[in-house]
């Protein structure tokens, strides 16, 4: 028997797939052709306030648990849509949540939760600093009451599709820090205003339909009262919000591994060949038996991580674990449907080879699964620490 709990699961997966329903496959498939953002979806994502589930209800949320948010990314995705447009809206203002002041909660936060201010663009990465982050060089010097910011940004997605971006910079040089990872702060940029006054915007096309950009700013002047929680502190804040991340980053993974094995068995069912059905052959059956088995083993990963973030405990090995396994599995499975529609699996219409694209990227960003290995190995295993 189900519990209530996930009765009431169910009944959210319910209700977010009928949202995808109004927004078929051929709606994704346009806009991927075009490079356009889906702001159909977005904004039908945002009134049914389903990206503001992790928002609590006193700032007008749903005030629900990253289980329950797991499960409406998995299920956008499952659809053959993609959640990664939408995504950060849902989760980027949890450093505001947990680290802002009450005033930058009240202000920012009832807006967010209506879909009125759009959150969803988070400024780390830079072209010496992907992968380690602490060596970023934009930096942010206290000027009065403001703080003036010039450095560059690259693969900062969906800048010109948000009126606020949480930003990393550095107010303390690395030469005055005990620690590389002491010295960051976070800002929260007002894009409205700083866009022409000293920040320039570059879209960067991608493999998929993601809008990045590289990022220049010249002295952006950002009010101090924009400091979220205290100086030095951002590193601290940046990591604080992986865990999230990476939960629903891979509940994404496992909505994707559905869709593929979804539409790779019904393919093998349907598709004759030699005078058989494809699907009669072993040779195609056991691929998809495997990739079926790696999804819903990574998914257990991803609701044990999900479960111990809802009940506040310690989850980092568990959230990597989740995110590592799921992106293996989600690929793993693009790549069996693929070759189960044979041509047509790289043909646009089919939307295997569009999703198969979405999901490669999930190995790379947010984070490479080099540096979760790394994680497990020198955090987890207490193996030496190479770099
Ligand atoms: C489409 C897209 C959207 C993105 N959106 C955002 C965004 O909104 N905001 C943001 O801040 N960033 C964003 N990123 C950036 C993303 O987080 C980085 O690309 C990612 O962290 C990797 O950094 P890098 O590209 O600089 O790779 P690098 O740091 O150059 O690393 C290259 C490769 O080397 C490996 N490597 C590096 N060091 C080691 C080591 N010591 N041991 C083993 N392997 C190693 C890495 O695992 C990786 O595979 C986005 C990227 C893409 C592609």
């Amino acid at each position: 028997m189900m519990s209530p709990e996930d009765m009431s699961r169910e009944q959210l997966r319910e209700g977010v797939r009928e949202l995808c329903d109004r927004f078929p496959n051929a709606y994704w498939r346009d806009l991927d052709e075009k490079r356009e953002y889906p702001e159909q979806f977005v904004r039908a994502m945002t009134e049914s306030g389903y990206l503001a589930a992790l928002i609590p209800r006193q700032y007008g949320g749903m005030g629900l648990g990253l289980a329950d948010a797991c499960v409406i990314l998995e299920e956008v995705n499952r659809s053959g849509a993609n959640a990664n447009p939408a995504h950060a809206q849902m989760y980027t203002m949890g450093t505001i949540l947990r680290h802002g002041s009450n005033k930058q909660k009240s202000t920012y936060l009832p807006g967010i939760a209506s879909g009125e201010l759009r959150l969803q663009a988070f400024g780390v990465t830079e072209p010496e600093a992907g992968t380690d982050t602490t060596s970023i060089r934009t930096t942010a010097v206290r000027d009065g009451n403001q703080y003036v910011i010039n450095g560059r940004k690259i693969y900062i997605s969906r800048v010109l599709q948000s009126d606020l971006m949480l930003l990393l910079a550095r107010t303390t040089p690395l030469s005055e820090v005990e620690r590389k990872s002491r010295g960051l702060s976070m800002f929260l940029v007002d894009l409205r205003e700083a866009i022409g006054n000293g920040l320039t915007v570059k879209p960067r096309r991608v493999m998929m339909n993601n809008h990045t950009n590289e990022l220049l700013l010249e002295d952006v002047r950002v009010p101090a009262e924009n400091l979220i929680g205290e100086e030095g502190e951002g590193f601290r804040y940046v990591l604080d919000g992986l865990n999230a991340e990476r939960i629903l980053i891979a509940a994404e993974c496992v909505g994707d591994g559905r869709f593929f094995i979804d539409r790779a068995t019904r393919r093998a069912k349907n598709r004759e060949v030699f005078g058989r059905k494809i699907g009669e052959n072993q040779g195609v059956q056991f691929p998809i038996a495997r990739a079926y088995a790696n999804i819903e083993a990574a998914n257990l990963m991803v609701e044990k991580a999900a479960a111990l973030f809802d009940a506040d405990e310690p989850c980092g090995a568990e959230a990597n674990m989740a995110k590592l396994l799921a992106a293996d599995a989600s690929f793993e499975a693009a790549n069996v449907a693929l070759q189960t529609f044979g041509g047509y699996g790289v043909d646009a219409e089919y939307d295997i080879e569009r999703k198969f694209r979405e999901t490669r990227l999930y190995q790379v960003a947010p984070i490479s699964t080099n540096l979760i290995l790394s994680y497990l190995a020198e955090h987890v295993l207490d193996l030496p620490r190479s770099f």
